[in-house]
């Protein structure tokens, strides 16, 4: 299975923040679509790092309220990891395994095409064993599924 296999269901929107934005933007964007990270982009297109929840809550831990008014790129993350579309779903939660981390942008021809979260990963795993459990029960009782 590929990464593209997952975007194709779950489509290509990436919820981006410009790297002058602040902090309390970030925050607004996380709470607003439910989110644990967020790509910056100066275009929408490009990547220029990542910032997520982790980010804030070492950050304001480390200094206290006056992150919220400085800009994103104060706590982000400008070395991300990325992915092509035709990479295998297996290789790339290996890749958050390892690092750490649980957000993956997706790009093709220097374009951000999507981002793939934990989540997207657990769920496609979930998905797959069931539809292997179903061909299984089909087997044995002798029914096509
Ligand atoms: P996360 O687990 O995705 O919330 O991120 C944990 C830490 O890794 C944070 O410092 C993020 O900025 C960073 N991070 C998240 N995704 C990536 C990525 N794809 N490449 C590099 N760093 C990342």
């Amino acid at each position: 299975m590929r990464i593209s296999d997952i975007l194709r269901v779950k489509g290509n929107k990436v919820v981006t923040v410009t790297p002058g934005s602040d902090v309390t933007r970030l925050l607004a964007l996380l709470a607003e679509h439910r989110i644990g990270a967020v790509v910056v982009s100066a275009d929408g297109s490009r990547v220029d790092g990542i910032v997520s929840e982790r980010d804030v809550v070492r950050a304001l831990a480390a200094r206290g309220a006056v992150v919220l008014s400085e800009p994103v790129t104060a706590i982000y993350t400008a070395q991300v990891r990325s992915v092509s579309p035709d990479a295998a779903v297996d290789d790339v939660e290996r890749l958050m395994t390892e690092h750490r981390f649980r957000h993956v942008p997706v790009i093709e021809d220097g374009a951000l095409r999507g981002l793939v979260s934990i989540g997207d990963v657990v769920k496609h795993r979930i998905d797959e064993l069931e539809h292997e459990r179903s061909s299984l029960e089909g087997y044995i009782t002798g029914e096509r599924i």
